[in-house]
């Protein structure tokens, strides 16, 4: 072996960082993702055993915040005449997509293994489809109180998901994560160009406002998201936020 050869482009929302201190230079190559993946591994493998070298790999997951798209569904959600079950369910919706980033759990713990799980890189974003939309309207639609109403406001509170994530969920290096929308059937991948990072200001800006628009709408109308968890915590938000803002006239 006349080098090693590692990918230290930036893939999957993360930047691959390698120093040799051996006697071998290191190769960059680049081609697709998933061989980036194993050459790195193997890569790594060889390292270990042959070459003392330094592997230092950032691992900070890049996802727009499921705190945001959980405001965001919970603001759409009472934009609408519904009981607390519906949404919930509503709310619920909008975070659901990103299920697949708890990948992201044995990705770590396995990640100094030799056999890493590689779940969160190879499959965050592949429930970011119209398939797993569908799934979720269906379960919404099984539970709800009002049946097509909140199962047509699931589909649609899970599309709001895909547009933030379109508008901005760029990595600090860059990497742009695509939307498999139409997955298993197509490979066809989705993104928007002007897509914004994950730390920009505009997100911050959203989910400021967003939290926001919930307390206004818990001091108005007397609930708020942790109806979900807990009325009696519900009821305390709310009666804290009438005391500090006491309403001019009756509400
Ligand atoms: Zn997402």
């Amino acid at each position: 072996m006349n080098a090693v050869i590692v990918h230290a482009e930036s893939w999957c929302g993360r930047r691959l960082v390698m120093r040799s201190s051996g006697p071998l230079p290191i190769e960059v190559v680049s081609r697709s993702r998933e061989q980036a993946i194993g050459v790195y591994y193997r890569a790594a493998f060889e390292i270990e055993r042959e070459i003392p070298a330094e592997i230092e790999k950032h691992e900070l997951p890049n996802v727009m915040s499921p705190v945001t798209h959980f405001f965001t569904g919970w603001v759409f959600a009472n934009c609408f005449d519904l009981e607390r079950k519906d949404r919930a369910l509503i709310t619920l919706a909008c975070v659901a997509p990103d299920i697949d980033g708890l990948g992201i759990i044995p990705e770590l713990l396995t990640r100094n293994s030799t056999h890493p799980l590689l779940w969160f890189s190879l499959h965050h974003h592949s429930l970011h489809s119209l398939m797993f939309a569908l799934v979720i309207a269906a379960i919404a639609f099984a539970f709800a109180a009002q049946k097509w109403k909140t199962g047509l406001l699931a589909l649609l509170s899970f599309h709001l998901h895909l547009f933030e994530d379109m508008l901005g969920s760029r990595g600090p290096d860059g990497y742009q994560w695509p939307i498999p929308y139409l997955a298993p059937f197509s490979s066809q991948q989705y993104i928007w160009r002007g897509q914004w990072g994950l730390n920009a200001w505009p997100n911050v800006l959203i989910t400021i406002a967003l939290l926001l628009v919930t307390l206004w709408l818990a001091w108005r109308r007397g609930y708020s998201p942790l109806e979900m968890v807990s009325a009696r915590a519900d009821g305390s938000l709310v009666a804290a936020l009438r005391r500090r803002f006491p309403a001019r006239t009756a509400v």
